[in-house]
């Protein structure tokens, strides 16, 4: 990983060299939700969208705290430079799966540049999409590596790191613009969506509505192995909820391997049959 800045500074500067930087020095910054809305709605292409989210300031507590926690660092990464910036999208261009979490980890997105990248968390994920034939290798560990996902995107709900990784309602609905247009723009390749943890659950449904979806009422209960089928103007997309691969969850047993592998062994096998 190329060292970009000084280890005391707040964030990596935008087009300065971190490895799958999207964004340049005039990449256009959000300073609001009114911004954050208009930006959205105005990126040309998804790459800019991207771009346009891994600069975004419009959440004030939380670009504080993820460049609070990127100053401060944590002993075991004392000597790493850490990215300090929202998490984008990240993945293939034309999925056919998107994968939703609810918000990156002080010390795993917000350190590496990179979704699920460098935590506990997104060891177990990414080592059951590469058994199930998602992923490349079974590491993710910083931007750069070799890893690389097949068929399938990741973004979060939220893309900056919250304290207490609880994002309030209100920086939820700020970041909802960037996750609806990421939605509209992967449509039309895309056939499942998997969505981690509750929280996440609960976030994509405006986002979803946003994006043009019919929604069922009463909103479908979250659990693992859910399925909504939902409908879209570009046709069928399934919903499949997963309980999170937190270290909570991993540690008590609530979520194991098998339970991973068999969600995300459905997702690709629907992702394929249409
Ligand atoms: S959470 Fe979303 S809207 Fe808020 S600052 Fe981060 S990227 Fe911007």
């Amino acid at each position: 990983m190329t060292n970009v800045q000084p280890v005391n500074a707040p964030y990596v500067p935008p087009g300065t060299g971190w490895p799958d930087d999207p964004a340049v020095a005039g990449t256009p910054v959000a300073h609001g939700p009114a911004e954050v809305r208009s930006l959205a709605a105005e990126a040309p292409s998804l790459g800019e969208l991207t771009a346009r989210q891994s600069v975004c300031r419009a959440c004030p507590r939380l670009v504080e705290w993820r460049e609070k926690v990127a100053v401060e660092r944590r002993r075991a990464f004392a000597g790493e430079t850490y990215w300090g910036r929202p998490i984008a999208g990240w993945g293939d261009e034309d999925p056919r799966i998107l994968i939703v979490g609810l918000a990156p980890a002080a010390h795993g997105g917000n350190r590496t540049g990179r979704i699920f990248t460098g935590d506990r968390s997104g060891d177990w994920l990414f080592a059951s999409l590469y058994r199930v034939g998602l992923a490349a290798s079974p590491t993710s560990t910083h931007a750069g590596d070799d890893q690389r996902l097949i068929g399938t995107r990741m973004l979060a709900a939220v893309r900056c790191a919250p304290p207490d990784n609880k994002p309030t309602p209100a920086e939820r609905n700020t970041c909802l613009p960037w996750l609806a247009r990421e939605i509209v723009e992967t449509a039309d390749s895309v056939r499942v969506i998997v969505v981690l943890g509750g929280f996440a659950w609960q976030a994509i449904w405006p986002a979803l509505k946003e994006a043009g979806f019919d929604l069922p009422r009463p909103r479908p209960m979250f659990g693992h192995g859910a399925e909504v089928e939902l409908t879209s103007p570009k046709g069928g997309t399934l919903l499949l909820g997963s309980y999170h691969p937190s270290q909570q969850n991993t540690f008590t047993g609530r979520v194991t391997e098998a339970m991973l592998d068999a969600v995300f062994t459905r997702a690709r096998d629907r992702s394929l049959s249409n």
